[in-house]
């Protein structure tokens, strides 16, 4: 068990993570947008793209290696497998565990 402390950084840590890499999957559409109305025409779309798959190996390995504060295993990903789900994949910690309490069900205690 972690402290509470080090449970909330470790937690803001991810979400941070997690909105980078939301906000560089949703800025896609408007970025390939604004590229083909630009005057470069497809040479353009085309850079726009490379730029915008390389932010987003950037920040999908940034969410890979971000470790659970409660069980210090990588949040997001089993084996070779990426899920960017909003537990973590070993011990189901919640990302607003911190904020909403730990909702896990306890079974030691029913
Ligand atoms: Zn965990």
């Amino acid at each position: 068990m972690s402290g509470m402390l080090e449970l909330q950084e470790g937690l803001k840590k991810i979400r941070q993570r997690r909105l980078m890499l939301w906000l560089t999957i949703v800025a896609y559409v408007p970025a390939m947008l604004l590229a083909l109305q630009s005057d470069g025409g497809w040479n353009t779309v085309i850079k726009a793209f490379f730029v915008w798959l390389v932010i987003l190996c950037v920040v999908v390995g940034m969410a890979v290696v971000i470790r659970c504060p409660e069980c210090g295993n990588c949040f997001h990903t089993h084996g070779p497998t990426f899920f960017p789900v909003r537990r973590c994949v070993h011990c189901g910690l919640h990302v607003l565990a911190d904020k909403k309490g730990d909702d896990r069900i306890d079974s030691e205690k029913s």
